[in-house]
This record gives structure tokens, C-alpha cells and sequence, in this order.
């Protein structure tokens, strides 16, 4: 695996137009399979020297610097919003160098079912170092999954090592007990309204302010220079006050926890990009039309705008991707993000319009 080179990527030039296909070779999930990622290389494109002058004759520079991935590690690559991230960024390796950061074993396996790796075992790694000892070439393989917990920063420094960027997909997650279900199907049955009771492992002052905190410092550290934060609508000072009901599951305050990470993200002095979802959906991404708006604006404005509330992960995922595509017009910034039903509007294909005209 070839980690790319962070003083390189600085000027690696990206026309629009080449950007457009990128998505829809996304979107049509382009990925060739065979294609090793221990193949690729920085690549002299001689076709591109001009007439009567030699690549070696000084067009070499920016030729060989087109092909340099973005190295990017997707924490919470076992969720659902991260391995949508994490998948997109796997199946573009011409693009990207992903690298997935999971808390369990199981969460690790998700990751190797598409191809990634834990890299070489302890073992293995005492065997390599032992022929190298005799002379012998043993390198070790480089893990793309990454074991770990976002209260650990120690646990996330390996994992960040080399980054140019940071996908921040971890959260609290509400969970329902048993006799929960039983109840709220039992009041459906019966025709009352109930609100099922939820209640979090850890709670979000854990995962999404003191993980979150964790995780943007690690990257400063590390010198990553574009972090892009999945949070969520509702976050503004008008919406996020104690009748949300997001902050009233579990008692949970989820919003205001997110926030404060918000907050402390912009203020870290590294570049970031915050994207603020609607409800999230289980659907296939790229068939609805995205609806981008700023300051929970979208919350009182959807429906005039002929969108739901909602969005599919797979969608919030391709705009994870693509902001990291087109940096320098999402930088700083902080967006809403919603879509239209299926068939209202045109599925959407091009993201740098819909970037530029937020600001
Ligand atoms: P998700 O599936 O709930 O994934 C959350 C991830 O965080 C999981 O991968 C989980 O690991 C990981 N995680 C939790 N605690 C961790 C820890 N201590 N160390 C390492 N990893 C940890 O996420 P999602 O539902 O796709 O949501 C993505 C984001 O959008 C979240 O910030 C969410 O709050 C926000 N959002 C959600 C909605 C919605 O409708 N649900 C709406 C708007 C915004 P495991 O895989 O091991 O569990």
C-alpha cells in the first residue's frame, strides 16, 4: 500500500471536469476488482508530454503528482453513515488511501469483507523481523483497519499517523431495551402514542464531545490538514434547547454535546468541513436529488422546497467524499443536508455547484 506523500497532495491539481467524473464513477461503484492497491504508483503519464518535448524534459512534476492519493482515515468505519465513507473511499484507490478506525473485532470484519486488512499479526511480524535479521526481504504489511476507542487517544495515534484527513462518522448510539419493544408494540396494538424509552452505552458527553475532542486533536498533532465532521441538524442555538427531542432521548442532550465538539473543531485552527444531516436513511445513495441549506434553515424550509427531512447514509456519505474532493470550497464551513423523494427532482451528480453555492 503507498501512503501518500502530505507535502505532495499540497499541489496536486484537479480540473472540475475530472472531479465530475469522479462522482459518477462513484456512484456507479467503478471499482475494478483485481485492482491492487499495492500496485499503484506515482505514474509518468508520457501521453501527456507536449509534442517535441520529453516528460523527462520537465513536464514530469505535475504528471506524476496527479495520481498521489489522499490518505484519509474514517473513524466509526464499522457504523453505518462510516462504511458507507469508508466503501467509497476503498473503491476509489486511485483517489484515496483509506484507512478505517473500529472498536471491535467484529466491527474489523465489515472492513476485511471489502478487501481491507488488519495488517500483518504479531507473529508474523516477529518472523519478518527475524529474516530481515538474516538479510532477507520481509516487509511487514501495512493495516488499512485500525482496533481501537476514541477515549484512547493512544489507540487513535497509530491510526491517524501519515493522514492528510480525518472523517469523524463516531456517536453515541441510543439503544432500546427489550421490554421497550414489547411496551411501544403493545401501545401501537392498543392505538395509544408512546415514546419508546432509549438509553446509551455511553453516554454523548463521551462519544460526541470527549471522543470527538479526542479525535481532532490526535489529528492536529498528527498535522492533518482537513477534518470533516458528520453531525447533525439541530445544532444551532434556535433548534437545540431541551424540548429537541434528540436531546431528550436517554437523556442523552446529544445536540449539545455535538455542538460543543463543533465548536472546539472550528476553533482548533485545522481545516474542517462540518455536514449537518436530516433523518438518515438505510436507502441506496444516488438516486435523489440533495438539498443543501445553512443554519438549520432546512428544518421550517423543506417542504417548500419540495424535499423531505430525510437523506440516505449512502448520500451523506458521497458528500463525506466529495467534500473532501473539493476542500478548497467547503473549507471552514459548516452545511445542512437533506434530499427530495425519489423521482421529485433530478438525482444529483454534480457537487461542486451545490458547494459553491452555499457560500
Ligand atoms: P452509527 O451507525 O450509529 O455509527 C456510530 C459509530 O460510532 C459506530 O461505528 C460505533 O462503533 C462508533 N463508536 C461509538 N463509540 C465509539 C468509541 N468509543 N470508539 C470508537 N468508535 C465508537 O452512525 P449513523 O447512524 O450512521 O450516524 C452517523 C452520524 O450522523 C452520527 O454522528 C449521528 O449522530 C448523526 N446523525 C444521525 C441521524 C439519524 O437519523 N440517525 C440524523 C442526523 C445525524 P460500532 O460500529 O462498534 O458500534
Amino acid at each position: 500500500k503507498m501512503a501518500a506523500p502530505r507535502a505532495l497532495f499540497g499541489v496536486l491539481l484537479i480540473s472540475a471536469g475530472a472531479a465530475d467524473a469522479f462522482s459518477s464513477s462513484l456512484l456507479s461503484s467503478s471499482f475494478l476488482p483485481g485492482t491492487s492497491r499495492a500496485s499503484l504508483s506515482l505514474s509518468h503519464r508520457s501521453s501527456a508530454a507536449p509534442a517535441g518535448r520529453t516528460v523527462a524534459e520537465g513536464a514530469v512534476g505535475l504528471d506524476m503528482l496527479v495520481d498521489v492519493p489522499k490518505q484519509v482515515l474514517v473513524t466509526g468505519a464499522s457504523g453505518r453513515t462510516g462504511f458507507a465513507v469508508f466503501k467509497l473511499l476503498w473503491e476509489n484507490p486511485k483517489d484515496f488511501v483509506a484507512q478505517g478506525f473500529v472498536r471491535s473485532e467484529k466491527g474489523a470484519k465489515m472492513l476485511e469483507k471489502i478487501g481491507a486488512s488488519l495488517g500483518d499479526s504479531d507473529s508474523i511480524k516477529t518472523s519478518n523481523a527475524k529474516l530481515r535479521a538474516l538479510g532477507m526481504p520481509a516487509d511487514d504489511e501495512d493495516p488499512d483497519i485500525f482496533l481501537g476507542d476514541i477515549s484512547d487517544m493512544a489507540s487513535l495515534a497509530p491510526a491517524m499517523r501519515n493522514c492528510d484527513a480525518l472523517v469523524i462518522c463516531t456517536s453515541g448510539v441510543p439503544k432500546l431495551r427489550k421490554t421497550e419493544l414489547f411496551k411501544s408494540i403493545l401501545s401501537k396494538l392498543i392505538g395509544r402514542q408512546r415514546m419508546p424509552k432509549f438509553y446509551y452505552e455511553t453516554m454523548p458527553e463521551q462519544i460526541d464531545w470527549e471522543g470527538c475532542r479526542n479525535q481532532i486533536d490526535v489529528a492536529k498533532e498528527a498535522g492533518g490538514d482537513h477534518i470533516v465532521l458528520v453531525s447533525s441538524m439541530g445544532v444551532s442555538p434556535a433548534k437545540n434547547n431541551g424540548d429537541n427531542i434528540l436531546n431528550k432521548i436517554g437523556d442523552g442532550n446529544i445536540l449539545v454535546w455535538k455542538a460543543k465538539a463543533e465548536e472546539y473543531l472550528a476553533a482548533s485552527g485545522v481545516d474542517y468541513t462540518i455536514i449537518h444531516p436530516g433523518g438518515l436513511l438505510n436507502k441506496a445513495g444516488g438516486e435523489r436529488e440533495i438539498v443543501l441549506g445553512v443554519n438549520d434553515e432546512l428544518l421550517d424550509a423543506y417542504e417548500s422546497l419540495g424535499a423531505t427531512r430525510a437523506i440516505p447514509r449512502e448520500d451523506v456519505a458521497m458528500l463525506v467524499v466529495q467534500a473532501l474532493r473539493h476542500k478548497e470550497l467547503v473549507t471552514n464551513m459548516s452545511f445542512d443536508c437533506v434530499s427530495k423523494a425519489p423521482g421529485e427532482g433530478k438525482p444529483t451528480m454534480s457537487f461542486a455547484p451545490l458547494f459553491e453555492a452555499l457560500s
